[in-house]
Formats: structure tokens, sequence, C-alpha cells
């Protein structure tokens, strides 16, 4: 039997999402993202869930493997404008592979 190393698009598509519809577990508060100069949201998420769109940042908090990282990253570098909750029970990402 051969075996071969996947790949971490691999093994983040053997991941389980339950999305919850109604409620965002990501909040940004624009008034401070207008004031932020590094803006280090846009570049350390590593599942490029936020983005600028006609100047704003929007969070598509539906792709969140829930690391935690934009979260230091906004208070430290940025002008902290996230508030990032966990998920409700029952929703989030289930990881399957470690
Ligand atoms: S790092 Fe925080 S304050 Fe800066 S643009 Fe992103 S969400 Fe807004
Ligand atoms: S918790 Fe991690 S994956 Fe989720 S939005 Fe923040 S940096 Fe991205």
């Amino acid at each position: 039997m051969s075996t071969r190393e996947l790949s971490l698009d691999d093994r983040l598509g053997l991941d389980k999402y339950e999305i919850d519809e109604e409620h965002s577990h990501i909040q940004v508060d624009q008034s401070l993202c207008l004031r932020c100069q590094l803006r280090p949201c846009l570049t350390v998420c590593p599942a490029a869930v936020y983005v600028a769109v006609d100047g704003e940042i929007v969070a598509r908090y539906e792709n969140c493997l829930e690391c935690g990282t934009c979260q230091i990253a906004c208070d430290t570098g940025g002008q902290g404008g996230i508030t990032w909750n966990p998920p409700q029970g029952g929703f989030g990402i289930v990881f399957r592979y470690g």
C-alpha cells in the first residue's frame, strides 16, 4: 500500500464547516478601520477571510479556521477594529485531520 503526504489544501478540504447563516462570529468596526494604516487583517489570515471592498473591510466569516490570529494582529498592528468570538455551539469548523 502506498502513502502520500497530504498538502495543506488537501487537509483543509477534509474539514467540515457548519455555517451560522444568521450570525457572524466576527464584527468589524469600520470607523476604526478608516484610521488603520497597516491593515494586517488583509494579510495574516490563513483563510483570507478579510477583504477590502469599496474601502471597507468585509469578513467572510464562513471560511474562518478559528485560529485567532486576526484578533491579535488587529489589536497589535491595527486599530482594534475586530471583535472575534467563538462561533455559537454547533457552528464553525470541524477539523478532520489533526
Ligand atoms: S487590522 Fe483591524 S482595524 Fe485595521 S483594517 Fe483590519 S479590521 Fe480594521
Ligand atoms: S480566526 Fe484565523 S482563520 Fe479566522 S478570521 Fe481570524 S485569522 Fe482568519
